[in-house]
């Protein structure tokens, strides 16, 4: 149990602008392990979305006028702040979130730390030409004023990922988070009002009606986006009305391919781990496993075995794997799945029905014995169900995938490393991993294509997302 549980229940959470606690009108959090109202979170007024803006537009210059070297010590110091507070805001993201509290206090572990690897990403300048008749440099340019909107399901680490990109780019931010996982989120903007210049990083609370005044207000310069694919359609369209760039980071359907040489057990620890942290609310969990027919009931049977005997409760209980699906509409959206999927013939090998107790407790599902054309095989289930495909055919198993909506990542296993590469190469995917799978890494480049997303994530490529690049091209030979 976390000592802070009291502390959460009686706390006034508060909203950031301009580097002061704003709250005016307030909507209820839910706890996703009882399914009942524990707090209450700001939600910005119309008035308060207009302060934020104009507090950003205001900040942003002075901010830009700073060294990469100066914004970068205040990311550390950001970063420290954060560390200091881990335990607070790790038990604050356990509580609205569901997340098992060591996975919890990992995570707030890589928000500081991704503020101390992004911190240190410099875009590049480049001297292209530079002869007896010209110099040509191509320089970047912070873009201005970035409107983030995250989702629910790691809100911590999706929102510093934008925050992180942005300020050490230059740019002023204001974060919206989801207004199902809004806490954690305001208490990062509370802790940045000690370290950051007043404006710079805002925090504003809010549901869709928020987010959708956000990507309409003409004071923005780019808006950055983790959520789901309809939502980031809408925000594509608001966005095209002022040609503003956007990233969208957005669903994904991740297989994995089991080749008849690939470790098993590796596949299945990976896809326990990744599926369980989080409860399969996970942009690239293992969504489906593509197994060989002479391997399948050996991979059937590992994974039944990994994830049969899971603890799950609430995620402050002593060792706890697995804490509650984070909302309602998931939780439903998980019986539905397994549902369609029964009906379709489907077996289920292990878990298929919630848990009987208050909250949204589902446990690790494991389907056998269906094929393409059944929903939770073909679209995002964003829980702990993993459908087993059997195949014979290799070629037709990468054209179903190709042929699919999204394309975030996939992953191929294999004892032939140099084969899986070429393998995964074929994959209409932002990344394919072998041997591997989840394997988030901010120094690398994260591309996201389809109705997985728009833009690069991560690395240079995220930095950079959230500038201009311009072209200074002078004449030397006319004084
Ligand atoms: P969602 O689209 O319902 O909501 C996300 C955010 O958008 C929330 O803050 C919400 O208030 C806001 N919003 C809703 N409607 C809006 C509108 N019209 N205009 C502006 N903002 C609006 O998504 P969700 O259900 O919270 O998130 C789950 C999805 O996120 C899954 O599909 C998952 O795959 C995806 N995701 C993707 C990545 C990635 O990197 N690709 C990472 C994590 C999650």
């Amino acid at each position: 149990m976390s000592e802070h549980i009291d502390a959460i229940l009686k706390a006034k959470f508060t909203q950031t602008i301009d580097g002061v606690a704003a709250a005016t009108q307030f909507e209820p959090v839910i706890d996703p392990s009882t399914g009942k109202v524990f707090q209450q979170s700001p939600a910005a007024t119309a008035e308060e979305i207009d302060l934020a803006v104009s507090a950003a537009r205001r900040a942003q210059p002075a901010w830009a006028a700073l060294s990469w070297d100066e914004r970068h010590q205040y990311l550390e110091r950001l970063a420290d702040a954060i560390d200091e507070n881990r335990s607070w805001l790790a038990s604050v993201q356990t509580m609205e979130q569901g997340i098992a509290l060591p996975a919890s206090l990992a995570f707030v572990a890589y928000v500081a730390q991704c503020l101390r690897v992004i911190g240190k990403v410099r875009a590049q300048d480049r001297l292209l030409i530079d002869d007896d008749q010209r110099k040509v440099t191509q320089s970047w340019r912070p873009l201005g004023v970035v409107a983030a909107i995250a989702p629910w399901n790691a809100p911590l680490v999706l929102g510093i990922q934008k925050v992180a990109a942005a300020l050490i780019g230059g740019n002023a931010i204001v974060l919206k988070p989801s207004e199902l996982t809004p806490l954690a989120t305001l208490e990062l903007g509370r802790i940045g009002r000690e370290v950051l210049p007043p404006g710079v990083f805002n925090v504003i609370g809010g549901g869709r009606a928020v987010g959708q005044a956000m990507v309409d207000h003409s004071g923005f310069d780019k808006a950055s986006f983790t959520g789901s694919t309809a939502t980031g359609i809408a925000i594509a369209k608001a966005a095209a009305a002022y040609l503003r760039p956007v990233t969208l980071e957005l669903g994904g359907n991740d297989a994995a391919i089991l080749l008849p040489d690939g470790s098993i057990d590796a596949l299945v620890a990976t896809t326990a781990r990744i599926g369980l942290v989080n409860r399969g609310q996970f942009c690239a969990a293992v969504k489906r496993i593509y197994a060989p027919t002479a391997l399948y009931d050996q991979v059937c049977d590992a994974l039944v075995a990994a994830v049969r005997d899971v603890k799950i409760g609430n995620g402050f209980e002593p060792d706890v794997q697995m804490g509650p699906i984070q909302n309602e509409a998931q939780f439903e959206k998980i019986c539905d799945f397994v549902d369609d999927a029964r009906a379709a013939g489907g077996r289920i090998l292990t878990g298929g029905k919630p848990l009987e107790r208050e909250g949204y407790f589902y446990p690790p599902t494991i389907i056998a014995g269906l094929t393409d054309g059944v929903r939770i095989v073909d679209e995002e289930q964003f829980g702990p169900i993993i459908p087993v495909i059997a195949y014979d055919d290799l070629e037709a198993v990468i054209a179903t995938i190709n042929a699919g909506q999204y394309g975030l990542t996939g992953s191929i296993w294999t004892a032939d490393v140099a084969r899986g590469a070429e393998i995964a190469s074929r994959l209409v995917v932002g990344t394919g991993w072998v041997n591997q799978h989840g394997a988030f890494d901010t120094t690398i480049p994260f591309p996201l294509i389809k109705a997985s997303g728009m833009g690069v994530d991560f690395a240079d490529c995220g930095v950079t997302g959230a500038m201009r690049m311009q072209i200074i091209s002078a004449r030397k030979d006319i004084a």
